[in-house]
This record gives C-alpha cells, sequence and structure tokens, in this order.
C-alpha cells in the first residue's frame, strides 16, 4: 500500500522545498538532503503538536481536497448541525484571504486564518500557531481546513489525529489513481456533492473502488454538505475519533 511515504523526492521553485515531481539535476543529492531535514523537522513539530492535543483530548482532522470540493461547506454545515454538543475550532488554510475564516466565523465557531502565501499546504509550525491563537477548549474538535490541493498536503503531518479527503462528483472518479499518495493517507474519503449525481457522469462505486486499490480499508462515505444527505454517518466517525 502506498504511504506518503514513499513519495519521490524532488523540488521544484517553492518558498520552501520539498518532496515533489521535477527531474534530478546536478544539485539533486543537496536538494535531498535539505528536504529530508525540512520533513524531519516538520515531523518533529507535529509530534509535539499531537503530544500536547492528546493532552488536552483535543481532536484534530486534517481535511484535505481539491479547491471547490466544499470543504468549507461541509464545516459550516458540520458546525451548525453539532450545534455546541462538542466545541469546535477551525484552522483555515488558503495561499491568500480570509474569506473561508469569515465564513466560519459567522457559524458562531472559533477560527484561525492561515496564509500560506506560495506556499502550497499547511505545515507542522502553521499548526503549532494555530493552535496558540486558538488555545481550543479540552475534549474540543479541532477542524484544519488544508490548502486546496491533492498533492503537497499529503506530505505534512500536522500531529492531527485523522485524514480526511474529499472528492465531489463534479471531479474525475480517478483522482485516487492520478493522485495515490494523498488517497492512501486517508483515513475516511468523502465523496460530497451527492445531491448532484443525477447531474453528472460520475460513478460512486468505480470511485470507491479506485480508492480501495491504494488504500484497501479506507472507510469511503458519499455525503451531501447541501441537503444534508448521510451526513449523520460523519457525524458518528467524528464522535468516534474521540
Ligand atoms: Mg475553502
Amino acid at each position: 500500500m502506498l504511504r506518503p511515504d514513499d513519495a519521490p523526492v524532488h523540488t521544484h521553485p517553492h518558498p520552501h522545498t520539498h518532496p515533489h515531481g521535477t527531474p534530478p539535476s546536478d544539485d539533486a543529492g543537496e536538494t535531498v538532503t535539505i528536504e529530508q531535514k525540512v520533513l524531519a523537522k516538520n515531523d518533529l513539530l507535529a509530534e509535539r503538536n499531537r503530544t500536547w492535543m492528546s493532552g488536552r483530548g483535543v481532536v484534530a482532522v486534517n481535511m484535505m481536497s481539491s479547491p471547490g470540493a466544499g470543504k468549507t461547506t461541509l464545516l459550516e454545515r458540520t458546525i451548525g448541525d453539532l450545534d455546541g454538543r462538542r466545541p469546535v475550532a477551525v484552522v483555515e488554510g488558503d495561499q491568500e484571504t480570509g474569506l473561508d475564516a469569515d465564513r466560519i466565523r459567522r457559524t458562531g465557531c472559533a477560527v484561525v486564518q492561515v496564509n500560506t502565501g506560495a506556499g502550497c499546504h499547511l505545515d507542522a509550525e502553521m499548526m503549532r500557531d494555530a493552535l496558540t491563537a486558538l488555545s481550543p477548549a479540552e475534549d474540543s474538535l479541532l477542524m484544519v481546513e488544508n490548502v486546496g490541493n491533492l498533492v503537497c498536503p499529503a506530505l505534512f503531518d500536522l500531529g492531527e489525529r485523522a485524514k480526511v479527503v474529499i472528492i465531489s462528483v463534479t471531479e474525475g472518479t480517478d483522482k485516487p489513481l492520478k493522485y495515490p499518495y494523498m488517497f492512501a493517507a486517508a483515513d475516511l474519503i468523502l465523496i460530497n456533492k451527492a445531491d448532484l449525481l443525477p447531474y453528472v457522469d460520475f460513478d460512486v462505486e468505480q470511485c470507491a473502488r479506485h480508492a480501495r486499490s491504494v488504500n484497501p480499508d479506507v472507510r469511503v462515505l458519499t455525503v451531501s454538505a447541501t441537503t444534508g444527505e448521510n451526513m449523520a454517518q460523519w457525524y458518528d466517525w467524528l464522535t468516534e475519533q474521540r
């Protein structure tokens, strides 16, 4: 089974270096060393985040998807439906703007926006700073909306309890095959926008099959954050993460 650690180590122009997909160059040896250090430092910070959160009963869930899969809408619905039954705080990751944090704030939920600039993912240091800013309550749920892409966020442990990958029915069912590291890292896959199934050519079973070809035991739920369809199963899963 593919794991993020199996990802090939490369780099391309970025504000920082990390595993990616460009051909090796003359300085490849040096690049690999730097990238291994970047990931090792991240893993150390992630482990500290994990220890800090588990000491307080805080359960963090790292939500990852392509842009536009419905992460923010899913969070808005989730916060509304949980309706104070459990404290929730949110970390919003985007390259720019505070638009998603504004949406979450309107639900009354504590939220911090992290802008990554040219960066394409959240990392454990950003997560640590977000934890400091939010100071999440004991036994709370910390929903982390990562930057929308199916590549880089898979490689960076934030110290979360679980990774959730969201794919919407307006995407191709072959996404798990094209982005296997992301789907292999998932503890749960949500197929979102189920309300649009009558209007699009998306085979739910085929998508689930593709996902299980890279992650045999992964749980797959089909939901609609717009209509609420099957969202109860998602809430049950969140409760199980306690
Ligand atoms: Mg969003």
